[in-house]
Formats: C-alpha cells, structure tokens, sequence
C-alpha cells in the first residue's frame, strides 16, 4: 500500500499459556501457543488497521521462528527486517495467574535469538525509509541486541523519523529493578513520541500519585507527544501547548494483554502521514479516542494479536 512506513523493533515470542485458568505452571494440564511481544503486536496493529507495516527483529531458525515469521506476513507485515539465528532458539514465555492471584513466569532466554541480533545485521535501507520508527525495552537488556537497538534509532532519527517508545516494562526479564530503570532512562530523551501505563509512571518516577505533576517529570522539551494509559480510565496526553483525558470506552473486558500495543499501533497509524496531528488538541483528542477504542475492542478477546481490530470493528465502537 501507498502508505508511509512504520517500522517497530524487537523481540517476538510466545506465550504459553495454561489451557486452564487459575493454575501455577507446575499445575498446567497443557498449554495454549499465543504469538506475542510488543514490537511485533504493534506491528501487526499498525497493519490490521490497513497501515503499512515492518518488523525488524530476530528469531530461532526452528520451527517457532518460522511460525512467528508466518504470523507476521499473514498480516501483511513486511518480513524484510527478521533475521534468523543458526544457533539460538526463539524466546518463549510461560505465564499464569495463579489462583492466589499471582502472576507466574518463566522464560527461554539463555539466549534467545532476539538477544543476539548484532548491528551489522540489521536492514539499514528498511530503517531509512521509516517514517515512524517504534521501539520498547526489552532489547535492551543484553549486548548485541543492545547495541542493534541504539544503531537502528540511530540511523532511524537521522534519516528524519519520528521516533515512538512504549518502554513496556517486563521487569522479570530484568537482571534487576534499578538496571531496567537505568536503561530505560537512558534513551528517554531521544523520543518523540513516548507511552507509558500508569504501573510504568510509578515505576520511573517512584511517585504513586498518578497526576499531572508526577507525568510532567518525565516530559523533555524535545518530546512531542507523552501519553499515559491508565486501562478503563482511558489515557492521558501531554504536548507544549497543552494537556488533558480521553476516556475510555465501557466495553466487557476479559484480557487486557496487548491492549497497550493496539492503542499506540492506532494513534502511529493516525500520525504517520500528518504530524500536525500532534498540535491540534481537537484533532489529536479525537485520534486518542480511536486508540482508546482500539484498547478496548483489544481487551474484549483472548490474546493479543488474535484480539487486534479491524477497521471495521473500530468502527462500530465509535459510532455505537
Ligand atoms: P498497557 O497495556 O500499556 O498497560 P493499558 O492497559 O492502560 O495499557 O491499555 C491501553 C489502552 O487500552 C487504555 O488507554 C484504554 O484506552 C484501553 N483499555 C485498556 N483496558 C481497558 C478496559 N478495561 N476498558 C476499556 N478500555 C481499556
């Protein structure tokens, strides 16, 4: 399609998922395959919605690898970014909620291939013709993929893109709370757009009052748009010029996994061929009022990717 570039970055995966709920792992009769992690989501987003999309990312030359890889062309991604590892195997998560209401996880992560993705591998003429270019943390965890990371936002930024950062916090993937901090922290003023869900908010600033005054912290004078999710409560916006709520929609949540990487796949979809968006409050309260909607419809179905709308979809919640 004719449409401007988004390309998101990072790691692709699955969760395996207990086939019944409120078991530990250990528990589990058998599991559920759900494809997964914020990059590819977003990406997948972007194109369920009729955008145009790319991953750039790495996978296990097994047959995960390739059954992710799949997923992405099935919906219509471009695959041109993924690259495969010889050796290491695809990442994969196992996670419940337990009944005591605790979540559990374990991860194949020593390494996974998405950790070994090195600078010189990367699709330097796909990332050049990025007009967004979107990214979270988890890459930056461990060298290589570290150093791919920073040299993709690099020759990203420097071919003119808008750079997009949802940090997506997995702190158990961490070595530990104060290194995730750190990382994260450290590329926090190349953004231009930047996403955070109130847990994060209070994870980086260590202030548990959700207000304005707390979000501001975070903000850079070179930021354009800073948005905190705050689930059924909708998300908040930060620009120069101004500030303020969108609510959510009322909709019959049963998961709300992905529901952060459907609403910023729909706002980069809304701004990608028109930045001024970003200047414009009523303009840009009405595009967060679509990505509120695309977050809703997301926690109305099981998964993430399988529960990513359509155009149509979004639709009907807008105009119902
Ligand atoms: P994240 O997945 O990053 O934690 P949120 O859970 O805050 O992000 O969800 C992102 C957006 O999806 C919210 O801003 C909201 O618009 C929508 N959303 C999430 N949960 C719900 C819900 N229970 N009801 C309605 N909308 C929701």
């Amino acid at each position: 399609n004719d449409k401007s570039l988004i390309v998101s970055f990072g790691e692709m995966l699955i969760d395996f998922v207990p086939t019944v709920s409120g078991v530990s792992l250990a528990e589990a009769p058998g599991f559920l395959k759900a494809p997964g992690g914020a990059p590819a989501n977003v990406a997948i987003a972007v194109a369920r919605l009729g955008g145009k999309a790319a991953f750039v990312g790495k996978l296990g030359d097994d047959e995960f690898g390739h059954m992710l890889a799949g997923i992405l062309k099935e919906n219509d991604v471009i695959a041109s970014g993924i690259n495969f590892d010889k050796g290491a195997r695809t990442a994969l998560a196992f996670v419940t909620l337990r009944a005591d209401g605790e979540r559990e996880f374990m991860f194949y992560r020593n390494p996974s291939a998405d950790m070994l993705l090195r600078p010189e591998e990367l699709n330097l003429e796909l990332i050049r013709s990025a007009k967004v270019f979107h990214y979270g943390s988890i890459s930056l965890i461990v060298e290589p993929c570290r150093s791919a990371h920073l040299e993709a936002m690099k020759v990203a930024k420097r071919a003119g893109a808008l750079l997009s950062y949802d940090p997506n916090l997995r702190l158990p993937l961490w070595p530990s709370a104060e290194e995730a901090r750190e990382q994260i922290l450290k590329i926090w003023d190349e953004a231009d757009v930047i996403k955070v869900s109130d847990v994060e908010l209070e994870f980086l600033t260590g202030s548990d009052k959700i207000d304005d005054e707390t979000a501001l912290t975070l903000w850079r004078p070179n930021f354009k748009l800073l948005l905190v999710t705050l689930g059924e409560n909708g998300c908040k916006y930060y620009t120069k010029a101004f500030h303020g709520t969108v609510d959510a929609f009322h909709v019959k949540t049963i998961d709300t996994t992905g529901a952060g990487d459907s609403f910023i796949g729909a706002l980069l979809c809304k701004i990608v061929d028109d930045q001024s968006v970003l200047e414009d409050e009523p303009k840009l309260r009405e595009i967060l009022r679509f990505a509120n909607a695309c977050g809703a419809i997301t926690t109305t179905k099981k998964g993430a990717i399988p529960a990513l709308p359509s155009p149509d979809e979004v639709h009907k919640l807008l105009n119902a």
